[in-house]
């Protein structure tokens, strides 16, 4: 393809298109990258470039680019039945199939899926059944739900106010009342001192002292990502979830596993909450569901939590696209070959381990103050000075190693200064031998431009 086709492209982008989080005016001077094909974990660029997507797309092409399955799965459902609604006391066999292989692989206990179209979808929905559900159990009061500062929850008005996202919150007066935040498990960022195990009691000890400041008459749930994704790649310290675990068993309180990220695979077990031993009352996903080859999330629901709902009489939520029959048909697709394949067992067995012993080495990189990851998420801490992690001052080296990694053909996403990770659970060794190699080459030239 030619440059004339790319600036035509990036053209229409500047004069027609807001794309999500973005500063238009800086895009528009630079010209936004114009992706145009995948195969596997490669993407190309208008210009032709091949690029390894470390990323897997935005955490979600589990399975990689250019599975055909799945494109058969939507062309077969199109064909048959390509919409109805949910809604009036009718279902189609795609959706509740899908419920059935959801609850199959889900946590004992957890048996019912509220489909939606997205994340953040999901999480509205959570706000919405928890606080019916403490309706219905005549207490109106428990309303409540903590989240965690630099948590991410989804970009519509009950995302972002779950969320901890303080740019977000600045822009429209967020977070929405009844929504309260306590600190995130990052030690290496916040941890001072502390070892990690005495930071991470500290930091979850702070959900009871949050309960009782607001009183647990009050508060409904607990939401928290097992694993933070957009926040960095937040690895909770091993003390984190069992001392949270203890917290929320004395209280009266619902546990709201956030599996955007975490679900299908990702950690090498089927759920974050699976990995970390969590059995939560409220599981949002969306992303690995469908490999993000069309937009779906759901909320998977306790079976407690269900027979509440069975006493309330009508829950008025849903959405036109709840449990659409063509999504609802890719992920099935989807979780067949997660299954048949045994892409889950290989994350866990072979291609984590490996790719995490080969991320370890990264630390002996002057700029990596720290490399971390669990299953098949990784993240590296670039540092001026690893021995205090001291960072760079208004270096900017997070934009400048992602500006490095493009130019190399790698996506690898900057958050502040931390790099982070998340490829196709498909990635063979190989490949993770070619992302590290890219990896080096990108932490020296970024390494070149800050240090002269
Ligand atoms: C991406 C994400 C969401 C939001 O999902 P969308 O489909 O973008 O609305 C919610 N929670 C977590 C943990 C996420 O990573």
């Amino acid at each position: 393809m030619s440059d004339s086709q790319t600036l035509h492209w990036q053209a229409l982008s500047r004069d027609h298109h807001l794309p999500p989080f973005t500063d238009y005016k800086a895009l528009n001077a630079k010209g936004t990258r114009i992706i145009t094909r995948g195969e596997g974990v490669y993407l190309w660029d208008s210009e032709g470039h091949k690029i390894l997507d470390a990323m897997a797309g935005l955490w979600c092409v589990n399975l990689g680019y250019g599975r055909e399955e799945l494109v058969e799965a939507a062309t077969r459902q199109m064909r048959e039945l390509p919409y109805y609604n949910l809604f009036f006391q009718t279902a189609h066999p795609p959706a509740v199939a899908l419920a059935k292989a959801i609850a199959d692989i889900a946590p004992a206990g957890m048996n019912h899926v509220f489909f939606t179209g997205s994340g953040s979808e999901a999480n509205d929905t959570v706000l919405r059944m928890v606080r019916h559900y403490w309706a219905i159990k005549g207490r109106p009061e428990k309303k409540v739900i903590i989240g965690r500062w630099n948590g991410y929850h989804g970009s519509t008005v009950a995302g972002t106010s779950l969320g901890g996202m303080k740019a977000m919150h600045e822009q429209g007066d967020f977070p929405i009342p009844g929504i309260e935040h306590i600190d995130q498990p990052y030690w290496y960022g916040e941890g001072g001192d502390m070892s990690p195990e005495e930071f991470g009691l500290r930091i979850a000890d702070q959900l009871e002292q949050k309960i009782l400041e607001v009183g647990e008459d009050k508060v409904a749930a607990f939401i928290a990502e097992p694993i933070q994704g957009a926040g960095g790649v937040i690895i909770p310290p091993d003390s984190y979830w069992p001392r949270i675990k203890e917290i929320l068993a004395r209280h009266d309180i619902l546990l709201v596993a956030d599996e955007v990220i975490c679900g299908f695979g990702r950690t090498g077990e089927w759920f974050g909450s699976d990995y970390y031993g969590l059995t939560p009352d409220l599981m949002p996903i969306a992303k690995g569901l469908t490999s993000g080859y069309i937009p779906m999330g759901g909320v998977i629901v306790r079976d407690g939590v269900v027979q509440t709902l069975n006493e309330g009489g009508e829950f008025y939520h849903g959405f036109t696209y709840s449990g659409h029959p063509v999504a609802a048909a890719v992920a099935l697709e989807n979780i067949r070959i997660l299954r048949k394949e045994k892409i889950v067992e290989r994350v866990k067995t072979k291609t984590a381990p490996y790719l995490q012993s080969r991320w370890q080495e990264l630390v002996e990189h002057p700029l990596v103050g720290e490399a971390r990851g669990v299953g098949l998420l990784g993240a590296l801490e670039l540092v001026k000075n690893k021995k205090t992690r001291e960072r760079f001052v208004d270096a900017d080296v997070g934009m400048r190693c992602r500006e490095h990694c493009f130019r190399n053909g790698l996506v690898m996403r900057a958050v502040g200064d931390t790099m982070i990770i998340s490829p196709p659970l498909v990635i063979s060794e190989e490949q993770i031998d070619e992302l590290i190699g890219k990896v080096r080459l990108c932490l020296d030239a970024t390494a070149k431009d800050v240090r002269g």
